[in-house]
């Protein structure tokens, strides 16, 4: 069974009713809105980071909405090739939980045991990833130093996030997958001819990963088509672009009322 480690001296945490606790007396309060702190420097427990409230929530009412289904779906297929009964998931980066939830729910209805953890740095993501999904073990830790132990984890999720493959090699087991989803070239494209004057494709992704043999390649293509300026908004917010786009460009979007865009995903999956 797939559990967190302490980020201290690396075995494993024992549910005590309130608290994780590890043989060496090392302990984790559980809080009220389901997560625990396994951050390990004392200045990362005060300071704000990773996605703030407005963005978390935007993502939350998109995806609610099934317009990113699609790519889940996906994901879900390539999950549903693992041979392992019990699974040991580890959703890295994994905000409020859609992916991980959606994953678990599949696996789960197939007839497999899955122990589902998510780690994220938001603190507002993993209060939203416990609304939604009680079960999910959650706890805030970064992706440089994965609270969980050697070789025991059948299935990594890295959907937009941060990637360490030195972490990943050392937490998969001989069979186990890593599930990678990264903008391809048009993906968004529609969105920013909205926004920009000059709009760019994304730079290509490096697929290479040290340590890790990649094993299949998918794509998940589609036009989305969007009728309200609030989903327009959501998806916007969700983006990389509502932090880097001035106050003239944004206001163009708060003018449109339907919009179309491609999207295009990369479904990548690796083994050890
Ligand atoms: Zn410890």
């Amino acid at each position: 069974m797939l559990r967190f480690t302490c980020p201290v001296c690396r075995a494993p945490l024992w549910d005590m009713g309130t608290m994780l606790k590890c043989p060496k007396g090392h302990s984790y309060d559980k809080n009220k809105k389901g997560y625990i702190n396994l951050a390990m420097s004392a200045s990362s427990a005060k300071k704000r980071h990773g996605d703030d409230k407005t963005m978390v929530l935007s993502r939350r009412e998109f995806l609610e909405k099934g317009y990113y289904s699609p790519l889940r779906d996906e994901i879900c297929r390539t999950a549903q090739t693992l041979s392992a009964q019990r699974i040991g998931l580890l959703d890295v980066g994994c905000g409020e939980g859609w992916y991980t939830s959606g994953v678990k729910n599949h696996l789960e209805a197939m007839g497999k045991t899955v122990d589902a953890l998510g780690i994220d740095i938001s603190r507002d993501a993993l209060q939203e990833a416990h609304k939604r999904d009680a079960s999910l073990l959650l706890a805030v830790a970064g992706a440089n130093r994965l609270p969980v132990p050697d070789g025991e984890c059948q299935l990594i999720l890295s959907i937009f996030a941060p990637l360490f493959p030195e972490e990943f090699c050392r937490i998969l087991a001989p069979e186990g997958l890593l599930i990678r989803a990264v903008p391809l070239r048009e993906h968004l494209f529609g969105l920013k001819k909205a926004v920009y004057d000059e709009p760019y494709y994304n730079p290509p992704m490096d697929a290479d990963l040290a340590g890790l043999r990649l094993v299949n390649q998918a794509e998940v293509r589609y036009t989305l088509k969007l009728e309200t300026n609030a989903d327009i908004l959501s998806l916007f917010k969700m983006t990389p672009y509502y932090y880097k786009t001035g106050r003239e460009d944004q206001a163009k979007l708060a003018q449109l009322d339907s919009l179309e865009t491609e999207l295009a995903f990369g479904v990548w999956t690796y083994q050890k």
